[in-house]
């Protein structure tokens, strides 16, 4: 992977944000020129303060619902609250971040001829009948429920790259991302990994949503990006949809307990009524990306976690001066 995107100029949307800040960092370490864009809705200028005064990064305000006229080579369109708290929010906003702020990257790609990159999801496969996932499934989507804007905006965002690509010759690559964690996830997320370490650390209750046994498969930031950028400088047939995950598959129970004995918490667990449409099981197969991309995550769930754990606890302690009790 050394020089693969050596002198290019990436363009970054969400690049303020949890995945789009390591992005940043691995690009700008591989010699890239980047420009994140950002509106700062769930990301913040803190993610990406290291870089700042790098004169091979700069970073830009702007909202991807409106057009944006830039010269770059590659764009990565992550723009998109990623936690279902923060996508249910505003759901119409964030429909129109996925739908238009597709449109928008694709016409910048259009006209710059770039490659483009769209930051999928798992949640494109809904709550799956078919476990684990592979990319032939078509998935078992609600079209009207709380998730329906985030799930329907990414399938629809997928067809809008697949018709530029067939249309107009875009070259595109499509990403499936499955549940990813680590640090600068933003600690008030309300995504299960930063919820429970957050909890945990400050002595809280463990909140698990419903048994508890319903499944996702984690994986950390880092190997993520490692696969993004493999899957940037592909070869131009290869389009995806291609999943990206650790196919290391967990109960929220489970996660819990490693949890709270990594962290040694005296926490309680308690339990909360499952949040509707809620998926059951989710597990990447990653056969496509083994073979074509030559990717795999090599970072355990206890390592990629031990990280997690130490960024929350500093960032903890530093918010409360120093004092914080545990
Ligand atoms: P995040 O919320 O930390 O990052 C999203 C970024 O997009 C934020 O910086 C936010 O401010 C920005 N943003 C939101 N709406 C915008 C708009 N209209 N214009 C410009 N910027 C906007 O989430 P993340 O976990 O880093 O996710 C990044 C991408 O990866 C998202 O597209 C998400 O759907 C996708 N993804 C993430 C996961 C995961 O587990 N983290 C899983 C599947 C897919
Ligand atoms: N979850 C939980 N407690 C929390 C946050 C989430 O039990 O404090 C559960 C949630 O109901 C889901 C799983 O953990 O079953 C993963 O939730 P998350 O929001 O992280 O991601 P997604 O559902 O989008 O995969």
């Amino acid at each position: 992977m050394n020089n693969v995107a050596q002198h290019k100029k990436v363009l970054i949307t969400g690049g303020a944000g949890f995945i789009g800040s390591h992005l940043c960092e691995a690009l700008l370490a591989r010699g890239s020129e980047v420009l994140a864009v950002d509106n700062y809705y769930t990301g913040t200028r803190r993610n990406v303060a290291g870089y700042i005064g790098n004169p091979m990064f700069e970073l830009m305000r702007h909202d991807v619902t409106f057009p944006l006229y830039v010269e770059v080579d590659q764009i990565y369109n992550l723009a998109c609250p990623a936690s279902p708290v923060h996508y249910q929010r505003d759901p119409v906003q964030t429909t129109k971040t996925s739908v238009h702020g597709a449109i928008n990257m694709l016409g910048l790609a259009k006209r710059t001829g770039a490659t483009i990159l769209q930051a999928s999801t798992s949640e494109v496969y809904g709550d799956p009948e078919e476990h684990p996932q592979s990319e032939s499934y078509w998935g078992n989507v609600n079209p009207i429920g709380p998730r329906s804007c985030y799930d329907e905006g990414k399938r629809c965002a997928e067809t809008l790259f697949f018709d530029y690509n067939r249309q107009h010759q875009l070259p595109i690559k499509v990403a499936r991302i499955f549940n990813t964690y680590g640090p600068r996830m933003h600690p008030n997320d309300g995504r299960v990994v930063s919820n429970f370490i957050v909890q945990a650390l400050q002595g809280n209750p463990i909140t698990i949503y419903g048994t508890g046994k319903q499944t996702r498969s984690f994986c950390y930031v880092a190997d993520l990006v490692d696969a993004l950028i493999r899957l940037m400088n592909s070869d131009e047939e290869v389009t995806g949809p291609i999943n990206l995950g650790n196919p290391t598959e967990q109960t929220i129970v489970s996660l819990a307990e490693t949890i709270i004995e990594m962290t040694g918490t005296g926490s309680s667990i308690a339990y909360k009524p499952a949040p509707p449409d809620d998926p059951y099981m989710r597990q990447p197969d990653i056969s496509l990306a083994r073979d074509t991309l030559k990717w795999e995550p090599s970072t355990t769930v206890a390592e990629g976690l031990r990280k997690t754990i130490d960024y929350f606890d500093d960032l903890l302690t530093r918010q409360s001066g120093g004092d914080r009790l545990q």
